[in-house]
């Protein structure tokens, strides 16, 4: 049975079912009190789901006078960036790609670096968003509010995401902490290895002539989870809400 999903609302440490309405009193009353930008700027309250696994859920405080290439940014860089593939926006009946591509009736879609959130989204508006073309990942995403708040507007905030979800080993009952893989595109329930079951795995493994421990990545808190070479987000506390620097520059 799936188990109904959890999360924390990162800005008060509250637990709560209806994590949208909390975070309509919660973002002002956090940032009237711990303001980090001197001025109020406008930010959409936008939640992100995974269409085809919507245990998977982000609460996002995003600033209206940035380009969609922001919002790009930060979803590939929490749950979705493996190979630098592709990915699109598709807000009422319009693509907006990452790059320079056709759109899908055939004729050059806008691109993210080009678009303004608050150009193309307002309160209420649905829509979606693809990763890579080949092994899609794909979102959805609805706007639930507008927020005038003194918070830094030249990022997204994660306001709240998801409790990991309980991944069962396929071998046992423990909890599954890697996966494999070799199995994961074809199956991933079958991918899931616990600590004590890894050398049992090779038993089971849909490729056992091919299995090395090295082809055992960690378990992820993500919809790309075991697909591609997806192997998690890289610092998932980097945009953090209580952040008051700079993000940290990238290392490479
Ligand atoms: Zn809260
Ligand atoms: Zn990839
Ligand atoms: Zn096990
Ligand atoms: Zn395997």
């Amino acid at each position: 049975m799936k188990k109904q999903t959890t999360m924390v609302c990162r800005l008060c440490g509250g637990r709560s079912s209806q994590m949208g309405r909390h975070l309509q009193q919660c973002v002002p009353k956090y940032f009237s009190e711990h303001p980090s930008s001197s001025e109020n700027h406008t930010f959409y309250l936008i939640r992100v789901k995974g269409r085809y696994a919507p245990e998977y859920v982000l609460y996002l405080l995003v600033p209206v006078q940035q380009k969609l290439r922001l919002l790009d940014r930060f979803l590939r860089d929490v749950w979705l960036e493996c190979c630098d593939h592709l990915s699109s926006f598709y807000i009422n009946n319009r693509e907006v790609a990452s790059r320079s591509v056709d759109d899908f009736w055939g004729k050059p879609a806008k691109t993210m670096k080009q678009v303004e959130i608050g150009k193309v989204l307002s309160p209420k508006v649905k829509f979606s968003y693809i990763y890579d073309f080949g092994s899609p990942t794909e979102l959805d995403l609805e706007v639930i509010s507008e927020l005038r708040v003194s918070a830094i507007a030249d990022r997204v905030h994660l306001l709240a995401r998801n409790d990991p979800p309980f991944n069962k080993c396929y071998l046992c009952d423990e909890e599954a902490t890697q996966l494999c893989l070799l199995c994961a595109q074809a199956n991933l329930e079958q991918a899931l290895v616990c600590e004590r079951c890894i050398q049992a795995h090779r038993d089971v493994c849909l490729e056992p002539d091919e299995f090395e421990l090295d082809l055992l990545i960690p378990v992820t808190n993500s919809p790309r989870m075991g697909v591609c070479a997806y192997s998690g987000d890289k610092d998932p506390d980097r945009q953090s809400v209580g952040a008051t620097t700079e993000p940290s520059p990238d290392s490479s």
